[in-house]
């Protein structure tokens, strides 16, 4: 059977869900092989075979974190050299689609960015897109060369499949062309406990609705009463009522959750473009009129400051 390559996000060896998500659809079109960049690959590579890596390919080099991301570049080349593989996977975080961009054109492939899902072709694999908002869902596989694609976070259930997970040193050579972008500094984001926006399984939203700052706690109740992440429409960021990182829409980040609330947003367009392919929608809005109902799957109208609160509580009840 065909290998696959999947590039493995991680922080130290903790390997990130959306990984295990990527092993789950390699498995649709060929044998997964990851590839472990940095440290912690004895810690990560037991992960990567409880979900189907049949080898994990690691490589370890000062020159990772000091630089931008074209040394990575350079070890994902020489593990698709050492396997000549049917395709790549590379998570679609704002670094895996750089690198994947650069990969396809070292290696003359075709390049897909943020799939949404993957099955097998008689021509190689197809993978499917959410498009122009959200209001088209187009299917493509790529025509030339080997197909590298990059795969939204929350595509797949991950599943576990055991296999080896049989850890290979990669041999490695770091160009002087790849040390063009040097890291100067690092400062750590104080971490709200609270999952990645991106990567979260829910998203709990607030919007203009919310009404100021002071009220964004009604939003982070209900999210930590899901463990899910905090995410704003543009209004109430551009009202500073919340970090512009938590902005979802098209000109913020887009996110794919299995469940995606939104309190006090209306549904524009530009807002939808960044959630529209979350799995299951709910909004929770006073105007009955408001165009989120049109997408949602659950909608409850009512005043927000009277319906989240309660169903805060009902849920840490329903949970013990
Ligand atoms: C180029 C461009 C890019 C854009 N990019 C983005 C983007 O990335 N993300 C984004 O979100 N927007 C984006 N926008 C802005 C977008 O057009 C909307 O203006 C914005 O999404 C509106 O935010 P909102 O729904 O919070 O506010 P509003 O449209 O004002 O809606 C507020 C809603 O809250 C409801 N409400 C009020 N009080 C309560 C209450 N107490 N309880 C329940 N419901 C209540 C109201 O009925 C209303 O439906 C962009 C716009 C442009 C032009």
């Amino acid at each position: 059977m065909a290998e696959v390559l999947v590039y493995v996000d991680h922080v130290d060896g903790a390997v990130r869900k959306p990984t295990l998500e990527l092993l789950t659809l390699a498995r649709r079109i060929g044998e997964p092989v990851a590839v472990h960049l940095g440290p912690g690959a004895e810690q990560a590579a037991a992960v990567l075979g409880e979900h189907g890596a049949v080898k994990v390919l690691t490589a370890d080099a000062p020159e990772f974190a000091e630089y931008l991301v074209a040394p990575k570049v350079d070890a994902l080349q020489a593990a698709y050299e050492a396997v000549s593989p049917a395709a790549v996977l590379v998570p679609s975080s704002a670094e895996g689609k750089e690198i994947a961009a650069r990969l396809a054109i070292r290696i003359g492939g075709g390049i897909i960015t943020d799939a949404v899902d993957l099955e097998a072709g008689a021509e190689g694999p197809v993978a499917t897109q959410s498009v122009f908002a959200a209001s088209f869902t187009t299917k493509s596989r790529v025509s030339k060369g080997t197909p590298v694609i990059t795969v939204k976070p929350n595509s797949a259930a991950p599943e576990a499949a055991p296999a080896a997970g049989t850890v290979e040193q990669l041999a490695v050579t770091i160009g002087e062309k790849s040390k063009g972008t040097k890291v100067v500094s690092r400062t750590p984001r104080e971490s709200t406990g609270r999952p990645e926006l991106t990567e979260a399984a829910i998203v709990v939203s607030g919007g203009r609705g919310v009404g100021g700052a002071e009220n964004f706690p009604v939003i982070e109740a209900l999210a930590d009463s899901l463990g899910a992440a905090v995410g704003a429409s543009r209004a109430a960021v551009d009202a500073g009522w919340y970090p512009h990182t938590h902005q979802v829409g098209q000109t913020g980040k887009s996110v794919s959750p299995q469940l995606y609330i939104a309190a006090g947003i209306s549904g524009a367009i530009q807002h939808r473009a960044g959630m529209q392919t979350s799995k299951t929608i709910v909004a929770i809005n006073k105007d009955a009129e408001a165009p989120i109902f049109e997408l949602v799957d659950y909608g409850v109208v009512g005043d927000l400051f009277d319906v989240v609160p309660q169903l805060t509580e009902e849920i840490k009840t329903r949970k013990g």
